[in-house]
């Protein structure tokens, strides 16, 4: 008798985008000539940065001639793009990475989920809330955790972001080995400072813990105070693997490329306390379970790094970041209080009410959907987020409808 993976049954249904779906169904059912305008997607809108059209345009022909075909390339990425990584994204800031560190994969939500099966199954893992939920539901499926009540699962030890320590999670006042991170933040738009994340790389190198950074929304980072890369922080190779992707910033969402650096300093131990190398357990798992990222698709993304893809980067998060100025603007004048929306794509909008309820005054009342805080966690409730991912059009008319009811 094949038999079910128990952990499974213990993942909460994903009420959160299955709720959110159901109730925008039945408004526009209800509302058949209105125009609904979702503020509360995580994806991008605008097309791909014309530089890496043109490089993936070009692989494919590269693909279409004898000459020039290829079969299989490295599961950890071609070393054009390896290197480019190393050199514009770590090195041109003065954090010491290097190419054969970098492992280009398809998605980081695939490289975030996967990570954790390096370590052993009774390690006692830190989860932010409100958070990616991915970093939770990778550890249920692992077994980490027992039953979830009231949006918790037992086993987690919760780092929460709240107002009162400015959404950046003070260190856990018990012990932790795997400490899950990510700034520029989804869901808060909260950015962490360099002292801020010096005192989390100085806790786990004292503690032997392990930091996963995710850093997806690293683009929309403009104050040049802000550190870019954990790697950034002196001892974070010997603590931190660090995640990046370029969904965010050059809208490969639907193209599909990233990246981890797993830095040749980051050890695992075993129960006698002998020291393991993370870079080669991850090009183990790294290269039996994966077959490397499509060829057009890597040179579309080593695009980004010509002068063109940089400027035209730049030019596709500043107009993302102008919309998250029109929100974070809006509500702030009227008195809410808001974090996120300058130096990440997401406004955490606090509402002063249950996070429900505003999201179905906003639906019915405007055609405006947004997402639910607490469906992120716990510290989420009383809030909502707005994405900046659309057409000014939409946000300028969602905003319109908005303000009226505040
Ligand atoms: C969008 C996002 C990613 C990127 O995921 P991909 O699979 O590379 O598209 C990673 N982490 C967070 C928190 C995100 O919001």
């Amino acid at each position: 008798m094949i038999r079910v993976n128990e952990n499974y049954q213990k993942l909460k249904a994903s009420y959160l985008f299955a709720d959110i779906a159901k109730r925008v169904a039945a408004w526009q059912t209800a509302n058949p000539a209105h125009k609904l305008i979702r503020m509360g997607i995580g994806d991008v809108t605008e097309p791909l940065p014309p530089a890496c059209v043109a490089a993936f345009h070009a692989g494919v022909d590269e693909m279409a001639a004898r000459e020039t075909f290829k079969g299989y390339g490295p599961e950890q990425g071609y070393a054009f793009l390896r290197e480019l990584i190393a050199q514009h994204d770590f090195k041109a800031r003065g954090a010491h990475v290097e190419a054969d560190e970098i492992f280009v994969s398809d998605s980081s939500k695939c490289d975030v989920g996967n990570i954790q099966e390096l370590f052993a199954n009774d390690i006692r893992v830190a989860i932010p809330d409100p958070v990616y939920p991915v970093y939770v539901d990778s550890n249920v499926m692992a077994g980490r955790t027992g039953a979830s009540t009231d949006n918790r699962y037992d086993g987690l030890v919760y780092l929460e972001s709240t107002r009162a320590n400015g959404y950046v999670p003070a260190l856990p006042t018990q012990p932790v080995d795997l400490i899950y991170l990510c700034f520029p933040n989804n869901p808060t738009g909260a950015t962490a400072t360099h002292e801020q994340l010096k005192a989390w790389v100085d806790y786990a190198r004292a503690n032997k813990a392990l930091i996963v950074f995710d850093a997806a929304y690293v683009a929309f980072l403009r104050d040049p105070k802000l550190p870019q890369s954990i790697y950034e922080i002196p001892g974070a190779r010997e603590c931190a693997i660090e995640f990046r992707s370029f969904s965010k910033n050059a809208g490969f969402t639907g193209t599909r490329c990233a990246f981890i650096v797993v830095p040749k300093e980051l050890k695992v131990w075993d129960n006698a306390g002998g020291e393991h190398s993370v870079h080669a357990l991850w090009n183990r798992r790294h290269t039996t379970k994966f077959n490397g990222v499509s060829y057009p698709v890597q040179k579309a993304a080593a695009a980004v790094y010509t002068p063109e893809g940089q400027a035209q980067v730049k030019a596709l998060t500043d107009f993302y970041l102008e919309n998250a100025r029109l929100v974070r603007t809006a509500f702030e004048t009227r008195g809410l209080h808001c974090v996120g929306g300058v130096n990440a794509p997401y406004i955490w909008v606090n509402v002063g009410r249950d996070s429900w309820e505003f999201f179905d005054l906003l639906l019915n009342q405007a055609g405006v959907v947004c997402t639910p805080g607490a469906g992120f966690g716990r510290c989420g409730q009383g809030y909502v987020r707005f994405s900046a991912f659309n057409s000014r059009a939409n946000v300028e008319e969602a905003l319109a409808r908005v303000v009226k009811l505040l």
